[in-house]
């Protein structure tokens, strides 16, 4: 009897590094490639016709990789708790080999999916390949979980990291039958992006490749620490959805952008900040649903819908928030500082309730992910992890300002403000940009007023 595994590919669409891939390859006579496509991908909380279209193409490239090394990629329709348990029967495999996925959803998935093949004798494997370090091997001194970064991110840098994996040369597989001659696009569906697909990166492992080498290499990495927070350049690695997609490895992205200097040093700790915040929703699931500081489930957040769509939109009267969401809008990415900017305009300015920023972001990004995208709401609503306390309310202006000095990024994003130069931009003189909706001081007085009472009521 040839031994048989199958590999179920989930958010490691690559044939790189991808130690699940590896060992059903060393280990099993055939391996049978599975995605599963998942309602929820499609219509489910969170679902994004940016994410869908970029995993199409993702899928794509992957079936592609598969093919070259002999095998067949089977994609197929379905929950993914009783499909995978099929697939396994019906190839007559003993294994299914996995990347360990840690959000809420994948966990109950996951056992799902180890009970119902135990129940028939099948063993169902899912490891490393998603983070660089898994949640049990960081644990404080007194065995305690990290619940802030800096004494998480020095115990991360002081652990050895595997070596990354060779893709497999040959990967022997027979298509899988009942899969046979249904295509990618067939299962599904034709995925329109919400965003302009000019604007869009090109999805899939080969590009992913192509955009790590170039980084890998380039001054924006040794400049990374002072670039990082230019909103009009292009000083960050726009690696995002790689990782996101696993179409790149994190283990390899390190390997490759190693080296002595601050702006590397800098951003292996945002490669950390990711295991942080994967870690974290891990440990505390709850934080999808609330703050993790629980004095603040208890603050009064405005409903003002009207507010809420002009941030959407782009129209709020502050060139820079207007800028960043119409760069989400457009190109299903927005800047990290960028995102910052809007995030706190959202939930201190407006007083809005950071899960309804969540949202929107998750249903635009194409990195879009529960556990940083969390992380990051809740960072800026002052409710999550991060000690600094809630006074931090970035004042718009001044951020237009400081990091976008000479104005490029509004004018890109921001054509009616195009003929304005300099940093007048960031504070249009009157009749020549939409009116604030909202005025920096009062909204301050009333974030601090509305935070402190949370606090108060919450006996902090
Ligand atoms: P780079 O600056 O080149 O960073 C390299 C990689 O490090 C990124 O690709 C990402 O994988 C990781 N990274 C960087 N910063 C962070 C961070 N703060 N937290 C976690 N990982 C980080 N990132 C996502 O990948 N998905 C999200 O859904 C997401 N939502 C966010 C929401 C808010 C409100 C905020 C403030 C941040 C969010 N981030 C999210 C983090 C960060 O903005 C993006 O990872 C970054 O902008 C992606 O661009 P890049 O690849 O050029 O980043």
């Amino acid at each position: 009897m040839p031994r048989t595994a199958v590999v179920w590919f989930r958010r490691d669409l690559r044939v790189h590094d991808h130690p699940a891939l590896s060992r059903a390859v060393a280990e099993h006579d055939r391996v049978v490639p599975l995605f599963v496509v998942d309602d929820r991908l499609l219509v489910g909380r969170w679902a994004s016709a940016n994410r869908a279209w970029h995993l199409a193409g993702a899928l794509e490239r992957l079936a592609d990789a598969i093919a070259e090394r002999g095998g067949t990629l089977a994609v197929v329709r379905g929950d993914p708790r009783s499909v995978v348990v099929e697939v396994a029967r019906e190839v007559g495999a003993t294994t299914i080999l996995a990347t360990r996925d840690l959000s809420p959803y994948a966990r109950g998935r996951d056992e799902a999916v180890a009970a119902a093949s135990a129940a028939h004798g099948i063993a169902f494997l899912a490891g490393r390949g998603q983070l660089v370090h898994e949640p049990e091997e960081l644990r404080r001194d007194d065995g305690g979980p990290y619940a802030v970064f800096s004494p998480f991110q020095r115990r991360w840098e002081a652990l050895p990291i595997r070596d990354p994996l060779e893709a497999p040369v040959a990967i022997r597989s027979d298509p899988l039958p009942s899969a046979a001659g249904s295509t990618i696009l067939e299962v599904l569906g034709d995925r329109r992006p919400t965003a302009d697909p000019e604007l869009l990166l090109e999805p899939g492992e080969p590009a992913a490749r192509r955009r790590l080498a170039r980084w890998a290499t380039s001054d924006a990495l040794r400049d990374y620490d002072q670039g990082r927070d230019r909103l009009a350049e292009d000083g960050t690695s726009r690696l995002s959805q790689d990782l996101r997609w696993g179409t790149l490895s994190p283990v390899e992205v390190l390997e490759r952008c190693a080296g002595p200097g601050r702006g590397r040093e800098r951003f292996r700790a945002e490669i950390a900040w990711r295991d942080f915040y994967t870690h974290l929703l891990w440990r505390e699931p709850s934080v999808l649903r609330r703050s993790f500081r629980r004095e603040f489930d208890a603050l009064s957040w405005s409903s003002d819908d009207q507010a809420v769509q002009a941030w959407r939109e782009g129209r709020t009267g502050y060139p820079i928030v207007d800028a960043a969401m119409r760069q989400l809008l457009a190109t299903g990415w927005m800047h990290n500082r960028a995102r910052m900017i809007a995030a706190s305009f959202l939930t201190k300015h407006l007083l809005v309730d950071w899960r309804v920023g969540e949202a929107h972001f998750m249903e635009h990004l194409v990195d879009g992910d529960p556990a940083s995208n969390n992380g990051g709401w809740q960072w800026a609503a002052s409710t999550g992890t991060d000690p600094q306390p809630y006074f931090r309310i970035f004042n718009p202006t001044l951020q237009g300002r400081r990091h976008d000095p000479d104005g490029s990024y509004v004018r890109r994003w921001v054509p009616e403000l195009a003929g304005l130069t300099g940093p007048d931009i960031h504070e249009p003189p009157p009749g020549r940009y939409l009116e604030p909706i909202i005025e920096h001081g009062a909204a301050r007085r009333r974030a601090l007023d509305a935070y402190g009472a949370a606090r108060s009521s919450a006996g902090g």
